[in-house]
């Protein structure tokens, strides 16, 4: 039976996650509940393949969603939710008929409001909207203008800049507006990130904060803290959120009808920002080694961080990625890591409209530290092979699809400890960089290696090729013995290769009687079909390996016999006689025999001072000029 576990959809694992993650890691722990957190890369569009396989084949026991769905996904979502009647919590969402949790931006803002408002005493604030369809900062504008509006303080609507959530951004729009407004005296954001732009841009230009202008956040992330002066804020309880999530979830589980949305409370956090300090206040001490201590493991993580990234760089295989990784586990505050490749030559099989690809555990460190691996496959859609699989529902892991523009490379399952200093975006960057090159590198290899094995196939086949066209260059085309070149290459090269003095070689030259009358007689096509016969018997004639028998042309044939005497040269043409003579080839014309029949002169160069090979052949000629004129089918010597 599987562990129940809850899925969390998220974009990232970054600071505001991070704080939800533990509200819901702690209470789904007390229910003895695993938490997955699915990270989705939201620049690619639909619901991640991985995700999918785990809500289709994974059951889970509820999901979480945080707002990071196109709408289009979430629809998508929402109803394969419904067909497999899995319940679902929406973080920062407000969708009719669901369980919802949001951060009290009402209350945050008015809180703050009222801080910089009937405390501080601005008068004159700029407004720094972060995100111009996020419906939190769209709350929190709405509560800006309302509490100004209430106290019957003017607003200058040429004070509004959009900073997109983004430092740098909002650092660039203050320092534009403030080359033509100097006269403010707060600016007031929606967001932490463009409040400490803002601070920025506002000490650049010589404005004391908080003496000359103070300036306020939202959401209290840890860098907050981190500035000097440390920046006021609210912090809307992210890990209340995240409990209060799990606590639904839990109910919803339980059969519970959906709760609308659950508010929870904010809380300000007033720093240096806003309020003067002196050093002489008590907290200031504390203040500073929370920002010490902070900054600390900042450093710590980073360190790590880019320690990683520059090992990475020089891995070649897998295993040297596995290893790299494993080193640097506890560096990044990780408890596990379970690194999984896929295995890009094995197919994929598709069921349930999910593809399920063949996955390989390269790196196994679980809770007792790192455990050797085996090369085994599995399918994807099991998240992690048999031996580790209670790891996977067990507790809280992060599950980071590792994809490189649409190449699918694997997924990292890890437990971070969700400290201060996020390390899930360099992980999914640098991982997915580093396998995407391991496998290019592969590929590339195995394309070289093929096309090597090509390029050695066809050379093998070309020699082949062309051996076939020597062959066929040095053969005659009726007979399919050797032809005149083959007899005259032949001849030569043991004419200059014998070694000893008394080194004999034999010619034959052959010719086949009143041949022409066999025409006459039985036609062109039987002429040629006997002199096939005729150059069959003359090839078995020969037993030497380097006996050659030839057509010399028409119906004349020549047999080479290196290293043979005269003896030799007459047992061949007798062998040869005695089976022309048993295979009778009638020949009614002829009027020596009533079969076909041969003349046959014989030449022997007994050493190799005997000069040139063509006086060999014109004596075998001239023998066989005597066999003929002796009276034909007969074998006559060169004396
Ligand atoms: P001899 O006994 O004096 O050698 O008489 P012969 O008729 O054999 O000699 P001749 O030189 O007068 O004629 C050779 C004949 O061989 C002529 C030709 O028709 C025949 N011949 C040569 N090459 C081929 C061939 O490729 N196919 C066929 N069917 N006949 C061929
Ligand atoms: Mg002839
Ligand atoms: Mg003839």
């Amino acid at each position: 039976m599987a562990e129940r576990f809850v899925v969390v959809i998220v974009t990232a694992v970054d600071v505001y996650q991070s704080g939800l993650l533990r509200g819901m890691r702690r209470r789904l722990a007390e229910a003895g509940i695993g938490l997955v957190a699915h990270l989705d890369d939201p620049q690619i569009p639909g619901l991640p393949e991985s995700l999918r396989c785990i809500l289709l084949h994974n059951t889970p026991a509820g999901v979480i969603t945080t707002n990071c769905l196109s709408e289009v996904e979430e629809l998508a979502m929402f109803r394969l939710l419904d067909s497999l009647g899995i319940p679902a919590v929406h973080i920062a969402q407000d969708l009719p008929g669901a369980s919802c949790v949001r951060g009290d931006n009402v209350m945050g803002m008015t809180l703050l409001m009222e801080h910089l408002l009937d405390g501080v005493g601005v008068r004159r604030p700029l407004f720094v909207r972060g995100l111009s369809h996020q419906p939190d900062h769209l709350e929190r504008e709405r509560v800006f203008r309302r509490e100004l509006a209430r106290r019957g303080i003017p607003f200058d609507e040429d004070l509004v800049i959009v900073g997109e959530s983004d430092r740098d951004t909002t650092y660039r729009e203050t320092a534009r507006l403030l080359r033509r407004h100097r006269d403010l005296d707060a600016v007031v954001t929606t967001d932490d990130w463009c409040a400490l732009g803002a601070m920025r841009a506002l000490t650049d230009v010589g404005l004391r904060v908080p003496e000359q202008a103070v300036v306020t956040g939202f959401d209290n992330y840890p860098l907050a803290s981190l500035t000097w002066p440390g920046l006021t804020t609210v912090d809307q309880n992210l890990e209340r959120q995240g409990a209060t999530a799990a606590e639904l979830l839990l109910a919803r589980m339980d059969g519970a009808p959906p709760a609308g949305t659950v508010l929870v409370p904010c809380r300000l956090v007033a720093r240096g920002s806003t309020l003067a300090t002196s050093p002489e206040d008590p907290e200031a001490v504390s203040r500073a080694v929370t920002m010490a201590r902070t900054g600390h493991a900042n450093l710590t993580v980073n360190r790590g961080v880019l320690e990683l990234s520059r090992e990475l760089i020089h891995c070649r295989d897998l295993d040297q990625v596995s290893r790299t990784l494993a080193s640097r586990v506890a560096g990044l505050g990780l408890t596990r890591c379970f690194l999984v490749a896929y295995e890009h030559s094995s197919a994929t099989i598709t069921a349930d409209g999910v593809r399920h690809r063949h996955a390989r555990l390269v790196l196994d460190h679980g809770a007792g530290g790192e455990n050797p691996t085996d090369a085994d496959l599995f399918l994807s859609c099991q998240i992690l092979p048999a031996r580790q699989r209670a790891e996977s529902f067990n507790g809280f892991l992060v599950y980071l699809p590792l994809t490189v523009l649409d190449r699918q490379l694997g997924y990292l399952l890890f437990e971070p400890d969700l400290g201060p200093v996020p390390v899930s975006e360099t992980l999914r960057m640098d991982l997915s960089r580093t396998l995407d090159t391991v496998f290019s590198t592969q590929e590339m290899r195995r394309h070289a290696a093929t096309l090597e094995e090509l390029v050695v196939q066809r050379t093998r086949d070309l020699e082949q090729a062309n051996g076939e066209l020597q062959r066929m260059a040095l053969l005659d085309g009726l007979t399919r013995i050797a032809n005149r070149s083959a007899f005259q290459a032949h001849l030569r090269e043991h004419w200059s290769e014998r070694t000893d003095a008394d080194d004999p070689l034999a010619l034959l030259m052959i010719d086949i009687d009143l041949f022409k009358s066999f025409n006459d007689r039985y036609g062109h096509l039987a002429g040629d079909e006997a002199l096939r016969r005729v150059a069959a018997l003359l090839d078995l004639s020969t037993h030497g390996a380097e006996d050659l028998a030839c057509r010399y042309g028409g119906e004349e044939f020549a047999v080479v016999l290196p290293g043979t005497g005269l003896s030799g040269a007459q047992a061949v043409a007798a062998r040869f006689c005695r089976s022309l003579d048993e295979a009778a080839i009638p020949h009614e014309e002829s009027s020596v025999a009533p079969v076909v029949t041969v003349s046959i002169g014989i030449a022997v160069s007994a050493s190799r001072d005997d000069g040139d090979p063509v006086d060999l052949v014109q004596a075998a000629d001239t023998a066989l000029y005597q066999a003929k004129s002796l009276g034909r089918n007969r074998i006559a010597l060169h004396r």
